[in-house]
């Protein structure tokens, strides 16, 4: 296990790359996927570029794990399988309580320092 090597930024601008949720599209056929995918399932091409997605879309499926924590012992984490607006699924770590809606919760990306492996929405 690695050490930690994240500083927080202040107020420092900079971070303007973390501000915009990006995607994977296909060069060849223009499919939409999620950040960590390594080529395209459709054309079975490995071109991949990434575009800037709205950062918006709706929960697919959510549960509560517990994480290991900065500190040690275990915190609760939600994460959530969010269908963006533009089509592909993203694992995501959600913040705030899931509604016991009956229609799709609709989430929001939410720009956050790197200290997570999945990108962070809020409900
Ligand atoms: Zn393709």
């Amino acid at each position: 296990m690695s050490a930690p090597t994240l500083q927080h930024s202040s107020h420092d601008a900079g971070m303007v790359a973390e501000e915009i949720l990006m995607i994977r599209r296909c060069v060849t056929c223009d499919r939409l996927f999620a950040p960590m995918t390594a080529g395209c399932s459709s054309c079975s091409s490995d071109d991949l570029e990434c575009v800037p997605s709205s950062g918006v879309g709706s929960v697919v499926s959510w549960r509560v794990v517990d994480r290991a924590g900065a500190r040690g012992g275990l915190v609760p984490l939600t994460v959530a399988i969010v269908e963006l607006d533009e089509g592909p699924w993203v694992y995501a770590s959600l913040e705030g309580e899931v509604p016991p809606a009956e229609g799709p919760v609709r989430v929001q990306f939410q720009p956050r320092p790197r200290d997570d492996r999945f990108p962070v929405f809020v409900v």
